[in-house]
């Protein structure tokens, strides 16, 4: 399974201090986080990817905003009748838009093609609109996003539930109910201090 739709989604996070602090809020975090991933980019691909190619710019921002945006919509709604995570709970898309907007992220690497080489095992390779970098790191973030809410992965979402988190995670087991144990430890120590002082 890929990774990297959750990863994007994790670019938001708790800062510490309560507040929400946003991992694609300027060019130099953006150029930082498209670095690290290409690894997940190729993967999704299925070739290598080099984010040195992709110049980080205020479109590839604005976009990757827009599918992050897309991706924890639909987060959302998958982790519901349990609520959603409290960073962005005001700032859902509708769910038919969040899908439009992730379909045509996807859509930017086409449709998949068998390739066989005569010598060599066959493979599936995205045909691609473009061989632009930036198009195919948009495209492999779209189809990552599908990829995940379509499998098996998306029963595990979880939004943590403790006061001061703002995570989606992967449930490992039925009574994992925060995202770490940091998590869980100081919401056990909030309620211990609320029982002590309620009455
Ligand atoms: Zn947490």
């Amino acid at each position: 399974m890929s990774m990297l739709a959750l990863d994007l989604a994790a670019t938001i996070r708790h800062d510490g201090h309560g507040g929400v602090a946003d991992g694609l809020a300027t060019l130099d975090e953006t150029r930082e986080w498209v670095q690290a991933k290409g690894p997940l980019v190729a993967e999704v691909l299925g070739r290598p990817f080099d984010p040195a190619m992709l110049p980080v710019d205020d479109d590839v921002r604005e976009h990757l905003v827009g599918v992050r945006r897309a991706v924890r919509s639909l987060f959302a709604r998958a982790v519901s009748p349990a609520p959603p995570s409290k960073a962005d709970a005001d700032n859902l898309l509708e769910p038919a838009e969040a899908l439009r907007l992730l379909n045509e992220a996807a859509d930017e690497l086409g449709t998949t093609h068998l390739e066989w080489p005569a010598e060599g095992e066959p493979a599936m390779r995205w045909s691609g609109r473009s061989s632009e970098p930036r198009a195919l790191l948009l495209g492999a973030v779209g189809r990552s996003g599908i990829d995940f809410l379509a499998g098996p992965e998306r029963l595990r979402l979880r939004a943590c539930p403790a006061a001061r988190c703002v995570k989606y995670f992967l449930q490992d087991d039925p009574r994992q109910t925060w995202c770490s144990p940091s998590c869980g430890n100081r919401e056990r120590v909030n309620r211990h201090y609320q029982r002590k002082h309620a009455g």
